[in-house]
C-alpha cells in the first residue's frame, strides 16, 4: 500500500499490538471480576427478550428504550443522553463534532490516550498539563492553561485513569465555567468513587458533558455499552456525526435488562472491589520501595524501584498487569486492578517477596 494513501495525521502512528497474555489472572485493563449471567434475575429476564428479538430489523437508531432507563440510572431526560459502542465512541463522536484540524485540545497527563490519539487522527494541537511527581493534578495549574490555551475541547478523566486521582466538583465547575469550549468529563469509573457526579450540574452549564460506561462497575465490558450526558441540544450536535444504527440490538437489549436490576448489580459488584483497592492500598504501603497513589476508582497505581522485575515476578505468579513501557513519566509504575481478595492476597504475596529480595 502506498503511505501517501493514508491520511497524513496518521502517517506517524504505530500499529497497535495487543500482547499476547499467558497469565490467567488478567487486572490489566481495569475489568469487574463478575459476571452479569451470575446475577439469576438478570440471566433469566435477558434471555427470555433475547429469544423474542427481531434479527432482521435494524436496532432503534437512538436507543430510545435504553435511553430512558439511563435517564432513569443518572437522573436525567432521555433527550440528554446518547447511548453507543462503549466510552470509547463517545469521545470519537465529540471529538468528530467539535474538532477541526489545528484546533487545540487540553489533556492533563497521564490520563487516558484515547483523547489524545482520537485527536491526533483529526489534526488536533494537543496540550497537555503533566501532573505533579506524586500524580496529583493541581487544580490552579490546569485552569491557568484552560485560560492560556482556549482549548476547543478540554478533557478531565475523573477518577483519572491510570492514577486514580479525583477532583471535586466544585473544581471542575471552576474549570468548565473557565472554558470557552467544550470539557468532557470522563466518569468511567464514577461508581467506585462515592462522590457526586458532575451531571447533577448539567443545567448549569452549557458546555459540559459527561462520559460514562457500563464497562467497569456493571461488568459488561463486552458487551460495549457506554453514554454521554449533556445538555439536549449538545447531545443532538454529537448525534450528527453518528453512524445511524451505531449500538445493535443486542446491547441496546442487555443495557434495559442491566439496568432494571442496577440497584442488585451495583450492590453486589461495587463495595466489594472498593473494599479490596483499599486493602491493597494499605497493605503494599507497608511494603518497602513501593510508593502507592490514592485511588477513587477500581484500580491502583503503584511505583517501584524496578517496573520490569515486578511485571516479571508477576506473571511468574500468572498476573498480568498494566505497565508502561519506556513512558518518562510513568517509569516504573504498574497499575493494578481491584478485584477479589484472593487475588489481591497473591499480589501481596508478590511485593512481599520481591522487598525482601530488595533487603539482601
Ligand atoms: C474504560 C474507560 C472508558 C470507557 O471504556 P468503554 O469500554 O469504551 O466504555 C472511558 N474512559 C476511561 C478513562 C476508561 O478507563
Amino acid at each position: 500500500m502506498k503511505q501517501e494513501w493514508l491520511r497524513k495525521t496518521i502517517r506517524s502512528f504505530t500499529p497497535y499490538k495487543v500482547p499476547e497474555i499467558k497469565e490467567h489472572i488478567v487486572i490489566n485493563a481495569n475489568e469487574s471480576p463478575y459476571d452479569i449471567f451470575n446475577f439469576p434475575d438478570v440471566k433469566k429476564d435477558f434471555l427470555t427478550r433475547l429469544a423474542k428479538l427481531p434479527s432482521y430489523h435494524y436496532p432503534d437508531p437512538f436507543a430510545n428504550t435504553l435511553r430512558k432507563a439511563l435517564g432513569r440510572y443518572v437522573s436525567a431526560e432521555y433527550n440528554e443522553i446518547l447511548a453507543g459502542n462503549g466510552g470509547d465512541e463517545m469521545i470519537q463522536l465529540i471529538l468528530n463534532t467539535f474538532i477541526d484540524e489545528g484546533d487545540t485540545i487540553l489533556v492533563h497527563v497521564p490520563t487516558f490516550d484515547v483523547y489524545e490519539i482520537d485527536g491526533q487522527v483529526l489534526g488536533a494541537r494537543i496540550v497537555k498539563v503533566p501532573d505533579s511527581e506524586d500524580f496529583k493534578r493541581e487544580g490552579e495549574t490546569f485552569l491557568e492553561a484552560i485560560r492560556k490555551w482556549q482549548p476547543k475541547v478540554t478533557f478531565i478523566c475523573n477518577p483519572n485513569n491510570p492514577t486514580g486521582d479525583i477532583w471535586p466538583v466544585s473544581l471542575i465547575e471552576k474549570m468548565i465555567q473557565a472554558s470557552p469550549g467544550i470539557v468532557v468529563v470522563d466518569e468511567a469509573y464514577m461508581e467506585f468513587s462515592g462522590q457526586e457526579s458532575m451531571i447533577s450540574r448539567l443545567h448549569s452549564h452549557d458546555n459540559l458533558i459527561v462520559i460514562r460506561t457500563l464497562s467497569k462497575a456493571f461488568g459488561l465490558a463486552g458487551f460495549r455499552l457506554g453514554y454521554c450526558v449533556a445538555n439536549a441540544d449538545i447531545i443532538n450536535a454529537v448525534s450528527l456525526t453518528k453512524p445511524s444504527y451505531n449500538l445493535n440490538s443486542f446491547t441496546q437489549l442487555m443495557g434495559v435488562v442491566a439496568l432494571e436490576h442496577s440497584e442488585e448489580i451495583l450492590k453486589h459488584n461495587v463495595p466489594p472491589t472498593i473494599a479490596v483497592r483499599d486493602y491493597l492500598i494499605e497493605r503494599l504501603r507497608t511494603i518497602k520501595g513501593v510508593e502507592v497513589f490514592p485511588s477513587a476508582a477500581n484500580f491502583i497505581l503503584v511505583r517501584t524501584y524496578d517496573g520490569p522485575r515486578y511485571v516479571k515476578t508477576l506473571s511468574e505468579a500468572d498476573i498480568c498487569v498494566r505497565s508502561y513501557g519506556n513512558r518518562a513519566d510513568l517509569a516504573n509504575c504498574l497499575r493494578i486492578t481491584a478485584t477479589t481478595e484472593y487475588v489481591a492476597n497473591k499480589i501481596l504475596k508478590v511485593f512481599q517477596k520481591e522487598a525482601s529480595h530488595e533487603d539482601c
